[in-house]
């Protein structure tokens, strides 16, 4: 398995995701109250990096939002390997209230992100509510509907208990969303996570947004800048092609598993967003974009046939 060197780089592709969202709301690209309460300062990163932040923000926030909106909210939300995501807040702030939010990290990453929400008052404000206290260790946080567990998303025993001690409901619709992280587990344990997720949650639509197509020629030259601080991507295999993305999907018994390239995310976002941002910066090769957005997916799995209609 991972020895702790892995594991350590792992962690650290955390505080390269949250310095590029950063830049790229610091640019004007999308609205992001919170991520500065997480990453003190950047420095500037390409366009075609902001604009594949951009694409990725939005994409998954406006799927996570349609789900919210036909279950009335009535439904949980389990963000895996969620690092300094600000999802929840951004949510609160568009009126949408989930019956409870978990995030799931190592627990370096989670204690971290505690100290963080600890320490700021409009992080604490959006999680507090009049009749609950909040409950604060090293590694975890429960608040009334959020819920921050550190545990190794490899050790499925454990994520269980957590789970369950936090209150986890396995009959209702749930999210369970994962950006750039199951490629970063060995497939033997990823495929065991997704087949307990189908198994044990009645009603499940899963998010995840990966890398993909990094065996072709480009895949290469990508492939190796995506090495994040020399971290294997013990999962690429499943990142091969879309197929291979649906795939690790319905082989561990989901019902149905549709991916999309960003390059066709990217064409269904609102035609007046897409104006608004090409105008933040300039590129100069948009080749790059496109390569970018090519090696990106988006794979919405589920195993329950309702939320096969939930699409960008
Ligand atoms: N999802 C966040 C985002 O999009 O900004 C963070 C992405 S970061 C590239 C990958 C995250 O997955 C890291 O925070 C890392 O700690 C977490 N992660 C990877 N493997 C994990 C594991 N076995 N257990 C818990 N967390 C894990």
């Amino acid at each position: 398995d991972a020895c702790l060197g892995n594991d350590d780089a792992v962690i650290a592709t955390n505080d390269d995701a949250s310095t590029c969202k950063r830049c790229a709301v610091d640019l004007g690209y999308w609205s992001d109250p919170y991520i500065h309460y997480f990453v003190k300062s950047t420095d500037r990163k390409a366009p075609e990096i902001n604009r594949g932040y951009y694409a990725r923000t939005i994409a998954i926030q406006s799927l996570v939002e349609k789900f919210i909106d036909i279950t009335s909210g009535k439904c949980q939300i389990v963000n895996i390997g969620a690092g300094f995501d600000t999802l929840y807040w951004r949510l609160k702030d568009s009126g949408r209230v989930v019956k409870e939010f978990y995030e799931l990290d190592f627990p370096s990453v989670t204690s971290r992100k505690c100290l963080y929400i600890q320490r700021s008052k409009p992080l604490l404000q959006g999680i507090s509510h009049e009749d609950h206290d909040i409950k604060l260790n090293r590694n975890n946080l429960h608040a009334y509907n959020y819920k921050l567990i550190g545990v190794d998303l490899r050790n499925l025993k454990e994520v269980e208990e957590k789970l369950k001690e936090s209150d986890i409901e396995f009959q209702i619709p749930t999210i369970f969303l994962a950006e750039c992280v199951l490629v970063y587990m060995n497939i033997t344990k990823s495929s065991q996570l997704l087949r307990w997720i189908t198994q044990s949650f009645k009603s499940v639509l899963f998010i995840n947004y990966e890398m993909v197509n990094l065996h072709d020629r480009f895949g290469e030259v990508m492939l190796n800048n995506l090495r994040c601080r020399g971290c294997d991507l013990q999962g690429a295999e499943t990142c091969r092609d879309l197929n291979t993305q649906e795939t690790r999907f319905t082989k561990e018994g989901w019902a149905g598993a549709e991916a999309s390239d960003m390059l066709s995310i990217w064409g269904r976002l609102p035609p007046e967003e897409i104006s608004r941002v090409t105008q933040i910066e300039m590129l100069d090769e948009q080749e790059l974009l496109l390569q970018l957005f090519s090696h990106y997916c988006i794979t919405l799995a589920w195993n329950d046939s309702r939320w096969a209609e939930v699409q960008l």
